[in-house]
């Protein structure tokens, strides 16, 4: 097994190497195929895992095939917590490194002025944690998720104990219907389960 035997482009397979990536992990394995071919996917996955490349090589791989008409935010990715959300971030920017792709993080503790100038500039890709998200949604008007493609909730059974219940299910109701969501969990809660009934459509289920 190689990451070779993916049909991703060669930027993402150059970063692949440049990351020193050689096999894939089992979840990568299991993920990227059907991630690829556009369906949604649930993951039962810890960190240490490989869920972010597992969630991040096929995400770029569809923003490299489909190239965008207008910018646009087209790829959120809501984290539990700022130390998540800064560490996915920079896991997308290496993965993307030989693309011209744009990542940007919202979390709480950065300036609202500057974070909300970088959401205005339309990265393609916004790793966030979702009550800032949501502040920004709700306060800038040339702010939204209208030509969002894939919504990647990441930790869900963390992002559900923090008190973001609310706040994500009106995250995803905020989000184009014709979407591709991606879950990933250590656990499955009556919470995860809810929230998978509410935002996806004949998953995938994945164990790592
Ligand atoms: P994660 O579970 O996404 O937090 O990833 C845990 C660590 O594994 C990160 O440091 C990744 O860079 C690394 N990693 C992810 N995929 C692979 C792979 N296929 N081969 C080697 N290391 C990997």
């Amino acid at each position: 097994n190689s990451f070779m035997e993916f049909s991703l482009s060669r930027p993402l397979l150059r970063s692949c190497e440049a990351l020193g990536y050689t096999m894939p992990t089992p979840i990568q394995a299991a993920c990227i195929p059907l991630a690829m071919a556009g369906h949604d996917i649930c993951g039962s996955a810890i960190t240490g895992s490989g869920k972010t490349a597992a969630f991040t090589l096929p995400t770029l791989e569809r923003l490299l095939y489909r190239p965008k008409h207008v910018p646009a935010i087209r790829v959120l990715i809501l984290t539990p917590a700022r130390e998540l959300a800064v560490q996915v971030h920079s896991m997308v920017e290496k993965l993307a490194q030989f693309t011209d792709i744009r990542c940007c993080l919202v979390v709480g503790g950065l300036s609202t002025k500057v974070q909300e100038a970088m959401l205005r500039s339309m990265p393609d890709i916004v790793v966030a944690t979702p009550g800032r998200m949501i502040d920004h949604l709700r306060n800038s008007l040339s702010v939204d998720l209208d030509s969002l493609a894939v919504l990647i909730l990441d930790e869900a059974d963390r992002l559900l104990e923090l008190g973001f219940r609310e706040a994500i299910h009106e995250l995803v109701r905020m989000s184009p219907k014709r979407r591709q969501t991606m879950l990933f969990s250590a656990t499955m809660t009556e919470d995860v389960d809810e929230l998978i009934k509410l935002s996806m459509t004949r998953p995938f289920y994945l164990k790592a």
